[in-house]
């Protein structure tokens, strides 16, 4: 088992962190939000006193931060991880950042002898409390090998993209499969209404035919046909309307500088941009059901 340092004890960070434990890891945590990290203190967890403080003597560093910005806070600033982590240490971002800021954290780190991995995940809130969640893993195919058995304990699936960046490339082109194809089955759900067509028929039917995806049958965003969808409650998340507008626009911006064209995706950034607009960010995307019926 490793000790292992836990940075960033949010709504992913802390069930992440609460399956390292159950796996028999120890773990040093740490927030910039007190509270957030006294909120997991207990047997075989230390809350440190800073990133320093953290990473001191631990065989992994785990980071669990909102985006780029906190990232490169965490890992280059003052007592940051990669000045403060001992050779060896194995260094794994889990969150979903911009591909360009990723490679280049991971090059600093490199350049002083540190492993590091990008591991963006799916699944969600829920995921990390079932450890459940996908990691898409970007960097050295032995760093990988490395990280593989701490990550297995937090997911059902553990997937080496390639090199360094590959995992938060893998990240942002799935969620522009799912933004954009979201609208489409909540387009097609609102047009089926208007031409007196019922939502369970159109399920029932779409499910078996060539419009068959995960937004339709995985996570349908009319209440029915999907017992488990956010739909039949309220839209209450799942995955936010304003996550999703963050993976849209980091994937616009990896687009924009792979001079990729995506056009549907920067329409799909619009729409869920409406719905923020619209005060309604904190809404589970497939909500964007409201902003296409009339009236709602
Ligand atoms: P969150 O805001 O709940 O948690 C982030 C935590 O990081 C907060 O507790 C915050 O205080 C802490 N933090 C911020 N900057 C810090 C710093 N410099 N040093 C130490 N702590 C710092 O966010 P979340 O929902 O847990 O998401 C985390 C990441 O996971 C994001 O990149 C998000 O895109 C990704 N993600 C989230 C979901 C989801 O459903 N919530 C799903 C997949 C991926």
């Amino acid at each position: 088992m490793s000790h292992i340092a836990f940075i960033g004890i949010g709504n992913m960070g802390a069930p992440m962190a609460r399956n390292l434990l159950k796996a028999g890891h120890t773990l040093a945590i740490h927030d910039r939000d007190v509270a957030a990290a006294a909120r997991l203190a207990g047997v075989n967890v230390r809350v440190a006193e800073g990133i320093a403080d953290a990473v001191a003597g631990a065989d992994a560093v785990i980071t669990m931060l909102p985006a780029g910005a906190q990232v490169e806070d965490a890992y280059l600033g003052g007592g940051g991880v990669i000045g403060a982590a001992a050779a060896g240490t194995l260094l794994v971002d889990c969150s979903t950042i911009d591909v360009a800021t990723a490679r280049r954290v991971a090059g600093l780190a490199t350049a002083r002898g540190l492993a590091m991995l990008d591991a963006p995940v799916s699944g969600g809130v829920a995921g990390a409390e079932a450890a459940t969640l996908t990691f898409m893993v970007g960097g050295e195919a032995d760093a990988f090998e490395r990280g593989k058995p701490i990550l297995a304990a937090m997911g059902k699936a553990v997937v080496h993209a390639g090199g360094s960046g590959n995992g938060q490339a893998a990240k942002i082109c799935n969620n522009l499969v799912l933004g954009i194809s979201m609208i489409g089955v909540c387009e097609a759900f609102v047009l089926a209404e208007q031409l007196g067509l019922e939502a369970e028929k159109l399920f029932e039917i779409s499910s078996k035919s060539s419009g068959q995806c995960w937004a339709l049958t995985s996570y349908c965003p009319v209440p029915g046909p999907v017992p488990t969808s956010p739909a039949n409650r309220d839209y209450k998340p799942g995955f936010t309307a304003a996550m999703m507008l963050k993976d849209l626009r980091l994937a616009g911006e990896a687009a924009a500088q792979a001079r990729s064209s995506s056009p549907l995706g920067a329409q799909a950034a619009q729409v869920y941009q409406l719905m923020e607009n619209a005060g309604l960010g904190g809404m589970d995307f497939s909500g964007v059901i409201k902003l296409l019926r009339k009236g709602e």
